[in-house]
């Protein structure tokens, strides 16, 4: 039987399909039987499903130097309030 700290390790691998099947099934009876891992899943599930949705961050020199500046910007404008 696995328990609520087993689910929560699980998870990931549940939601990317890499459990085998006797570890989903009992994942599963743990879900039914659980409503905080419910609620854990659920919401872990959506957590991932919006980190997927985000761009990549941008990865060539120009755009980071000009995201690094703008940072630096924002940083020196707040520090002299
Ligand atoms: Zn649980």
């Amino acid at each position: 039987m696995l328990r609520c700290r087993d689910i929560t390790l699980l998870a990931s691998d549940y939601l990317d399909g890499r459990l085998r099947w006797q570890k989903r099934l009992s994942l599963l009876v743990h879900l039914l039987m659980c409503p905080h891992c419910r609620r854990f899943v659920t919401q872990f599930k959506a957590v991932v499903r919006v980190i997927r949705g985000f761009e990549p961050p941008p990865t060539d020199s120009d755009t980071l130097n000009r995201f690094e500046s703008a940072i630096n910007k924002t940083i020196k404008h707040d520090s002299t309030k």
